[in-house]
């Protein structure tokens, strides 16, 4: 179908010009069955079909229909860096006259500023705040697009999409549900009342095999095979150097951190990987800006040989050089977690995976979904580079294992909406949020869930609820009053700060009488929602600083003798999180943390971004308490941990320009606030290390409109 046609679907000519301004002319074959299968029609749609096949046009149709028609279009995602992607992506859009917008974190903020705008691209996570909080805005709300609704497995993020789609309900918008190839996509539309649209054409044909290390080859399901020489004992350097020596371009995906970053120093010194294209200046300058000296250099010298790795340790700027560069072909092998495969959209000629993982409950090697490796695999093939894509698996133990993998459809998907922290959780949001105000409504809400449908009723779940919400009313949270159900004023705060109610509750009755960083800091990090995000430390360094644990504050406060293993576990590990968050704010080298605790910078970020979301959360519920002063102390440790300062660089901190080193230099020279730093000659400013002509102009722009008369 051409593009031309859809204008007698209704959609606008100039949207239409603008396809073809983006090289689009033909629909694909997923979006030509969804626009004959209704898409403009206002039903429910699921999308199955394989990566990069064009589900996002589909629901960008969707959206554009929505808007044209007076409503507002929302596209939803699981992850920030996917949906600031998307965001770049809309913004072609705004061609239209249509105003694009993105929230992704800020939870009780009820995002006045999308009031105006008619596309808005947000994470599961703020789009569910959003639902409890209510702007008016939401009303607008007619096509709600949920990319990635495979997520309905993660036991995470799965609820959070059913109790989404199950409160839309009530709001009459309808739903563009997108995902990857599921095993059960008929019964997610069954769920949605929705059309299926399931499509299996890739852009790319996709060919599967495995490598056979005794016959030396690779055997691809269709018959055909290559030879490999067996140069190494690694099955994957094997693969490795085989394609390098071909000239392909290969993605290899392992399970371990450790294992990405070997496999990518092996291949850059015995194999070496011929490039074809250099680094280009962009990239280098975004490494340039990693935070990490150590990162800088060890990826930099790697990637001037061709070979990059990727996990979810590295800094956002690190992560960024190095799909680019993996992009523009500077890269020839880049070896990545499977964290790449859920995020970034970066395909290659050869994927090479590895099935194996190794699993710390059971301390053994066990194989991953079917799901997971499909995921991996559909990375394979770069639409208008490449004629077929290969996805190699390294290291099946037998031919049975290889092809159950290659040919068995991937796993159902299945509810987790029944678990314990999901049903506290959306329990109190819906009593919160005024959605349910007794039991009954809150079945009724339940009732729409997929978890609902493949339980086989919500009786199944309906004690679980019940236990729930006493465990609701012993924290506070909700009150019983004849017959109904109401929230507290605790209740209801802590469902607009999204925190789960335990961490609340546990934060308040075991915080110390004094406030002390280190206490509140480990507070914090035993605190299960910091702990459901909590980046790895390896054993060996958290077990130096047990003693040390065990004979904390808040060891003693909880007692020892009243924790179980795990939570005595939680204890150890959460004190040396907190000893890595109080380095950091006081101001000690990043690079002196990482290599202390053995984590990167990209984990820090994600253990400060966590903290500083906790403890400026935990501000208002202290304050709300009564406690103000154990409040204030909060919110300046949430920004202090935010930007890694001393208490005495707050100040400071608040300019854009003005990072944890820059604000160090200035207090050196005497220069402690912005008062005196507005009065500070320009000549003075421009003498201290890293303040540039434009730093200092942009300084000194902003402090004129906080309202300062600046003298330089
Ligand atoms: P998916 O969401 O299914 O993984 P995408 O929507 O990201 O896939 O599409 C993959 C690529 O194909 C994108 O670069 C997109 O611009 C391009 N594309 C999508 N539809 C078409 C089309 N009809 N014609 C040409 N290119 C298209």
């Amino acid at each position: 179908m051409r593009v031309e046609e859809l204008e007698s679907y209704g959609l606008r000519r100039e949207y239409i010009h603008l396809l073809i301004k983006r090289g689009i002319e033909v629909l694909n074959p997923v979006q030509e069955e969804a626009v004959k299968g209704g898409l403009f029609s206002g039903l429910n749609i699921v999308v199955s079909a394989p990566t990069a096949s064009g589900k996002t046009l589909v629901g960008e149709m969707g959206i554009v229909k929505a808007v044209q028609e007076g409503g507002k279009g929302v596209y939803l995602l699981p992850l920030r860096a996917l949906a600031n992607e998307k965001y770049d992506e809309f913004k072609a859009l705004e061609e239209l006259g249509f105003k694009v917008g993105i929230s992704t974190g800020d939870y009780d903020s009820p995002a006045e500023d999308l009031e105006d705008k008619d596309v808005v691209i947000a994470t599961y996570e703020r789009f569910d705040s959003l639902l409890r909080i209510k702007p008016l805005w939401l009303r607008k709300v007619s096509t709600v697009v949920v990319d990635e609704l495979h997520m309905i497995n993660d036991p995470e993020r799965g609820p959070v999409v059913e109790m989404i789609i199950a409160r839309l309900r009530s709001l009459s918008a309808r739903v563009i549900g997108l995902s990857a190839t599921i095993g059960n996509p008929r019964e997610l539309a069954e769920w949605l009342s929705a059309k299926l649209v399931d499509v299996a054409w890739r852009p790319v044909k996709l060919r599967e095999g495995y490598y056979d290390k005794r016959s030396g080859s690779i055997v691809y399901a269709d018959g055909g095979s290559e030879d490999v020489e067996d140069e190494f004992d690694d099955k994957i350097l094997n693969l490795v150097s085989q394609s390098l020596s071909k000239g392909i371009q290969v993605l290899v995906f392992v399970h371990n951190r450790r294992r990405v970053e070997e496999l990518a120093e092996t291949t850059a010194a015995l194999i070496g990987a011929s490039k074809s294209k250099g680094l280009t200046s962009d990239v280098v300058e975004r490494l340039s800006e990693s935070p990490s000296r150590m990162e800088r250099e060890k990826l930099l010298a790697l990637m001037e040989k061709g070979v990059g790795y990727h996990h979810a340790g590295l800094s956002i700027q690190a992560r960024r050089a190095v799909e680019e560069a993996f992009r523009a072909r500077a890269l020839s092998a880049v070896f990545a977690t499977p964290t790449l495969a859920a995020g970034v959209n970066l395909p290659a000629r050869r994927v090479i995976v590895s099935i194996k993982r190794y699993d710390p409950t059971s301390s053994k090697m066990v194989n991953i979904p079917v799901f997971e490796y499909k995921q991996m695999a559909g990375r394979a093939g770069r639409p208008r580079y490449d004629e077929i894509g290969e996805a190699i698996i390294a290291d099946a133990k037998s031919e049975k294992e290889a092809l159950k993998y290659i040919n068995s459809g991937p796993e159902n998907i299945v509810s987790k909406v029944s678990s314990e922290r999901s049903l506290r959780i959306h329990t109190l949001s819906l009593i919160a949020g005024g959605d349910a105000g007794d039991l009954k409504k809150v079945m009724d809400i339940y009732s729409q869930t997929l978890g609902a449908k493949q339980y086989g009723g919500i009786e199944v779940f309906s004690n679980q609820v019940e236990k729930a919400i006493r465990a609701l009313v012993e924290m506070r949270m909700v009150e019983e009053l004849d017959g109904g159900l109401k929230a507290t004023r605790l209740g209801k705060l802590t469902s607009f700060t999204y925190l789960d109610p335990l961490t609340v509750h546990y934060c308040i009755k075991y915080r110390p009488e004094d406030f002390d960083e280190l206490d509140v800091l480990h507070l914090i990090t035993t605190s299960v929602d910091y702990v459901r995000s909590r980046p790895y430390i390896p054993d060996s360094v958290v077990e130096v600083f047990e003693d040390e644990a065990l004979h904390s504050g808040l060891a003693r406060r909880v007692g020892l003798g009243r924790m179980s293993s795990v939570e005595i576990d939680n204890l150890i590990t959460g004190y040396v999180h907190a000893l890595v968050l109080r380095d950091w704010i006081n101001e000690v080298d990043e690079d002196r943390i990482a290599s202390k605790y053995e984590i990167g910078p990209g984990d820090l970020f994600t253990m400060r971004e966590t903290v500083a979301w906790i403890a400026g959360s935990l501000a208002k519920i202290e304050r709300l308490l009564g406690n103000v002063t154990f409040s204030t102390r909060l919110n300046r440790l949430s920004v202090r941990v935010q930007y890694g300062v001393k208490e005495d660089a707050l100040e400071l901190i608040r300019l854009r320009g003005i990072g944890r080193v820059r604000a160090r230099i200035l207090i050196n020279h005497g220069i402690r606030t912005l008062q005196d730093l507005a009065k500070t000659p320009r000549s003075k400013l421009l003498s201290l290390p890293g303040f540039g002509v434009r730093l200092v102009e942009s300084i000194y722009e902003e402090l004129r409109s906080m309202g300062f008369r600046v003298e330089g």
